[in-house]
């Protein structure tokens, strides 16, 4: 199967789609769902009947996983995430994020909601649980640092500071943002209470598209080091790092009204976006092909930040977040054209 596969090395991305419920109020003004998932794997898309076009047409896609509105947290949480932890706990890197326009389910599934924790506590949960167990023979330090891309800046969500912050390669360490602060956790509740004030900070604006849309990519990356106990000499430090990703919205800077710096904006948000599918799909063909070739991570910030945690041996999971909703459904198809071209 997939995740056997992915083990195995013979594809290091993993793409899942998950679609929301309709909420009530979407139900109320019209019912009609756009997007029906057959198989855990197949999502069709329908185009809501309207004046011009009697026609329903469809389109398929198949992906890894797709996860209807029944799936709950655990189980999203089991099928695209719990399977990276032992190669974290390990020293190697792995990334997940959530891709999709504003307000098909991204915040919902990387953070969640009270009683409906998301991917990045479901993860501390996890980690903290097995390190416990590891601790017998291995010293763990957990590390998290929080950040927002905004604009094609770097800002700090643990300890904000007006300054933009630098993404610098380290010959010793890597990937680096100078000034970037990494907090020690020693809870699952104090890793809790962190990503709540950092998401508060998070830049939301309203547009004329959505009061309080999310533009910014919020990046949160759990570092874990340990050394082995009692091996007689100074032990060697290895670290793994969870980068897990809650995306802008993928809608694109003409769907919304927007002049001047929302303009730009959205050509940034857009920039990131279009980096990453670029690495993603330039990393899925070397990885098929078993060769070597250029990855543009230079092209944006993200792409930049996450050489170290995207291709080589890391693994890499897309939640791709859609709505069934008929409002949503030019996006709808654009995001899964942009999942279908990331497998
Ligand atoms: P995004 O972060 O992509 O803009 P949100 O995560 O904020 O979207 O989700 C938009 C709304 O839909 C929220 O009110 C959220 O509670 C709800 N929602 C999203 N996904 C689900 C889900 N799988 N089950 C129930 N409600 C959801
Ligand atoms: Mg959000």
């Amino acid at each position: 199967d997939l995740i056997s596969n992915m083990n195995q090395g013979v594809s290091n991305i993993l793409v899942a789609v998950r679609c929301r419920p309709l909420t009530k109020k979407e139900k109320e003004i019209d019912d009609f769902k756009t997007v029906q998932i057959i198989d855990g794997k197949l999502v069709f898309i329908t185009e809501p009947p309207g004046p011009i076009n009697k026609r329903l047409i469809e389109n398929k896609y198949a992906f890894d996983f797709a996860f209807d509105e029944t799936a709950s947290q655990q189980e999203v949480f089991n099928k695209t995430t719990m399977f990276l932890l032992e190669g974290v706990l390990n020293g190697y890197n792995a990334t997940v994020f959530a891709y999709g326009p504003t307000g098909a389910g991204k915040t919902y599934t990387m953070l969640g909601e009270v009683e409906k924790l998301g991917i990045m506590l479901m993860s501390f949960i996890e980690l903290f649980a097995r390190i416990e167990v590891l601790s017998k023979d291995r010293n763990y330090t957990v590390k998290i640092s929080y950040l927002e891309i905004y604009n094609e800046i770097v800002r700090d969500l643990i300890n904000p500071s007006s300054t933009c912050l630098d993404i610098r390669e380290d010959p010793d360490k890597g990937i680096m943002v100078s000034g970037l602060s990494e907090l020690i956790a020693s809870s699952p509740q104090e890793v809790i209470d962190n990503l709540r004030i950092g998401n508060k900070r998070r830049t939301c604006e309203p547009t004329e598209a959505n009061q309080t849309s999310s533009r910014s990519h919020a990046v949160l990356q759990i570092i874990i080091e340990y050394k082995e106990k009692n091996t007689g000499i100074e032990a060697e430090q290895f670290s793994g790092k969870l980068s897990l990703i809650d995306l802008a919205g993928s809608e694109r800077a003409a769907n919304t009204k927007n002049r001047g710096i929302r303009l730009i904006e959205g050509a940034n948000i857009n920039r990131s976006l279009l980096a990453l599918g670029n690495c993603i799909n330039a990393l899925y063909e070397a990885n098929l092909k078993g060769i070597k070739s250029y990855i543009p991570y230079r092209d944006s910030k993200l792409t930049r930040l996450l050489k170290d945690s995207l291709g080589g041996n890391c693994r890499t999971v897309m939640i791709v977040c859609i709505s069934p909703c008929t409002a949503f459904y030019d996006d709808t198809h654009n995001t899964l054209k942009y999942a279908n071209r990331a497998k």
